[in-house]
């Protein structure tokens, strides 16, 4: 085996959901968000244990990621289309039978014109200034809008994971004065919103990161397993340097174990020297730098040379190497890539 393995447990993500399904009332849909290929780990068979799980209403980011959704989970599910009505997307929205979150007055305009009659949401911006209507644009075409009966209204929170920023609440309250008496399904919530508390549930949450393992939901269980296999080990001697750069030099024996995988694989190199790998809850440091393909360990604490060292394990989750990289849980699953053998644990009740 050449590559490292990703194993993809199925049964945690149903969990994670079941149990973000859980932080709502009944009366409130808990819905789920699979876009950039279900955070890396697979639209198609992460959609699936979803909607076993009981998740009915999806979200991608563009209208191209709905096609292996909707394959997925035949015609019943909803797709949301974060991104809205792009030009170019008219024929997929609608052979794939994808709601668009219309952002803008353009794309009301195109999608009226284009599918007239046909499904569409409403994204507002209530603060973060990236995606949706502006209240003054909003004013202007709510009442043509409401006309045409959308089926979602949403926003989203910018600090939501940061439950003590002040942000959560003004932006709650402009989704009020937006909203407020118009009678459509809101959505306000992705997971740190779910985790604020009732009044940023309205009648649908979204939550992404929080079913694959991921921060801000701290409770969630891990999903993603990434080992690497040794392919050569290496006594080296006080004095030698390991890796691209000599950046690290052994200051006594020490054994050294080069595995298969590398920032090409979303390892990201600013694990350099600092994160670690683990066997049998023993952490044997990253030395050296990461390269495309390979990372230099020292398991001289291990008793016995294993074939096989993780990287996403019990003890090392995603957020625990975004803390080490100085990123998010989300990047470093978004990264994991192609090259892996793609396992999945689960998922078969
Ligand atoms: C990505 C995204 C989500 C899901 O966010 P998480 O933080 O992963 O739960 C929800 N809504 C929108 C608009 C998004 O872009």
């Amino acid at each position: 085996m050449a590559t490292g393995t990703l194993t993809i447990d199925l049964d945690a993500i149903a969990a994670n959901w079941q149990a973000l399904n859980s932080k709502s009332d009944a009366s409130v849909e808990t819905g789920a968000v699979v876009k950039a290929d279900g955070y890396g780990l697979g639209a198609a068979r992460v959609a699936r244990v979803l909607a076993r799980a009981g998740a009915r209403t999806f979200f991608v980011a563009v209208a191209e990621e709905g096609a292996a959704v909707r394959e997925a989970l035949g015609r019943s599910a909803e797709i949301y289309v974060f991104g809205g009505h792009m030009a170019g997307d008219t024929d997929m929205i609608h052979d794939l039978d994808l709601i668009p979150m219309l952002n803008s007055i353009n794309q009301l305009t195109r999608h009226f014109e284009a599918l007239p009659g046909a499904p569409f949401g409403l994204q507002l911006d209530t603060g973060m200034n990236r995606l949706g209507l502006e209240p003054a644009e909003w004013a202007a075409v709510r009442e043509l809008a409401l006309s045409q009966a959308p089926r979602l209204i949403m926003s989203h929170l910018a600090s939501a994971d940061a439950p003590d920023s002040p942000q959560s609440a003004d932006q709650l309250r402009q989704f009020l004065e937006m909203t407020d008496g118009t009678d459509i399904r809101r959505s306000l919530s992705a997971t740190g919103g779910t985790l604020l508390g009732p009044q940023y549930h309205f009648d649908l949450t979204r939550p992404g990161i929080g079913l694959y393992g991921g921060m801000p939901f701290a409770n969630a269980k891990p999903v993603a397993h990434v080992s690497l296999p040794i392919i050569q080990t290496r006594l080296v001697a006080p004095g030698e340097v390991v890796g691209y750069n000599a950046t690290w030099t052994a200051p006594e024996e020490r054994l050294i174990a080069t595995v298969a995988g590398g920032y090409a694989d979303g390892l990201l190199r600013a694990i350099s020297g600092k994160g670690s790998l683990w066997h049998d809850g023993v952490a044997c440091p990253i030395v050296g730098r990461v390269s495309m393909d390979l990372i230099t360990v020292d398991i001289s604490a291990l008793s016995e040379i294993p074939p096989s060292l993780d990287i996403l394990c019990a003890e090392q989750g995603v957020d625990d190497v975004a803390t080490t990289a100085g990123t998010i849980g989300y990047e470093v699953l978004t990264s994991l890539g192609a090259r892996y053998e793609r396992k999945t644990i689960g998922g078969l009740a």
